[in-house]
């Protein structure tokens, strides 16, 4: 983890803030204004500025910057509140307490997609407060139980989609160097590249065709030529969250990269066969969705109902597999709801993760259970 403590960046080196000794997870924040990329060396100037803002909001009376922990776009974490220290960020002190909080220097306009810098960086500081902070697994965004447009719809898709390292080597321009006595991750190798030849290209390819993007009669091979483009392409107009940038449609970015990699995963480990059908209750489902979010970790309230549903978010790679099988219908998996139904073409109050129908139906169809 590249930290800089407080004391760096102009901060006094402890924070005045009231102390936690534990918390559910952590929550994912971000600027929500406008936010343009610069070099590393203004990045403590901007830390410092959303500190100086805190101390001067009378209304929130803030002891100190209301984050645990700040994180750039060049993958830097600072040290904010810190470990054992009760955030001001998630909306109110029930929320607070539940959640540590860590802000991503990214806007509402300009800047508005993290990279793959800025995902390793927030993971470096959610591991970081689980091993010495006492969090627990959950990483949600601010807008999971609070009304916000924060973390913004570009980091908040990673964060449903599981928040996990992109697995990017920013340095695109080095040739890679597979090691031959090692079956090498073809995902470690960095980000394939419209118009380059790279052994990552082939595994874009092989996901894509996995995910029905790119005819599978298509061969394969390591140049990023048009096809590519085309499937990819595809894949964004289905996926709008995942596309890098306005005008490089074609060009895999990050977050795409870190879904197909998911999708990977979830089809490595397939469920087991069953018999027949499942068949899964509307109405005990909504029960659970309802209820579940309150009680304390895992708690369960129509668990079988819940585990059909939650393998299909899995495999859809809306819900971490973490989650998967737990039978428990946490914010966890209201947020991969959400994600699907959003996926589905519902917005707003449609859109908040209780399950629906005419939702569920289209994923039983996609995922072998029965809606009863
Ligand atoms: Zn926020
Ligand atoms: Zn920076």
């Amino acid at each position: 983890m590249k930290l800089i403590k407080r004391a760096d960046w102009g901060a006094p080196a402890t924070s005045g803030a009231g102390s936690i000794a534990n918390t559910r997870g952590v929550k994912i924040h971000y600027m929500g204004s406008h936010y343009t990329s610069h070099a590393h060396s203004r990045c403590a100037g901007q830390v410092l500025a959303v500190r100086r803002s805190h101390m001067a909001n009378t209304k929130e009376n803030y002891a100190d910057i209301a984050y645990n922990y700040v994180v750039c776009e060049h993958g830097y974490v600072f040290e904010g509140r810190g470990v054992n220290k009760r955030t001001g960020a998630n909306g109110n002190a029930a929320l607070n307490t539940a959640h540590y909080s860590v802000l991503a220097l990214l806007g509402s306009s300009g800047m508005t997609e993290p990279t793959a810098d800025m995902l390793n960086g927030i993971v470096d500081a959610v591991e970081h407060l689980r091993a010495h902070g006492n969090a627990g697994n959950e990483v949600l965004g601010h807008r999971d139980g609070h009304p916000t447009q924060c973390p913004g719809g570009p980091l908040y898709a990673w964060v449903s989609a599981g928040a996990q390292r992109p697995g990017v080597d920013q340095g695109d321009d080095k040739p890679s160097t597979p090691a031959p006595s090692t079956p090498a991750d073809p995902y470690a190798r960095g980000l394939p590249q419209v118009g380059k030849r790279s052994p990552s290209t082939v595994a874009l390819q092989r996901e894509l065709q996995r995910v029905g993007y790119m005819a599978s009669s298509v061969k394969r091979d390591a140049n990023y030529g048009p096809r590519t483009q085309d499937a990819v392409a595809a894949f964004h107009d289905a996926n709008p969250q995942f596309k890098s940038a306005p005008g490089r449609r074609p060009q895999i970015g990050p977050l795409g990269w870190a879904f197909l990699r998911k999708m990977r995963k979830g089809a490595g480990s397939p469920a087991p066969s069953t018999p027949s059908t499942p068949t899964v209750n509307l109405s005990r489902l909504i029960a659970a969705a309802r209820r579940d979010p309150g009680l304390p970790q895992g708690g369960t309230t129509h668990a079988a109902d819940v585990r059909v549903v939650e393998r299909a978010l899995a495999a859809e790679g809306l819900l971490n597999s973490r989650w998967a099988s737990d039978g428990s219908f946490g914010s966890m998996s209201v947020a991969a709801y959400a994600a699907w139904q959003r996926r589905c073409g519902y917005t707003g109050r449609d859109a908040d993760g209780i399950p629906g129908a005419a939702s569920l139906r289209k994923l039983g169809v996609k995922h072998g259970f029965r809606v009863g």
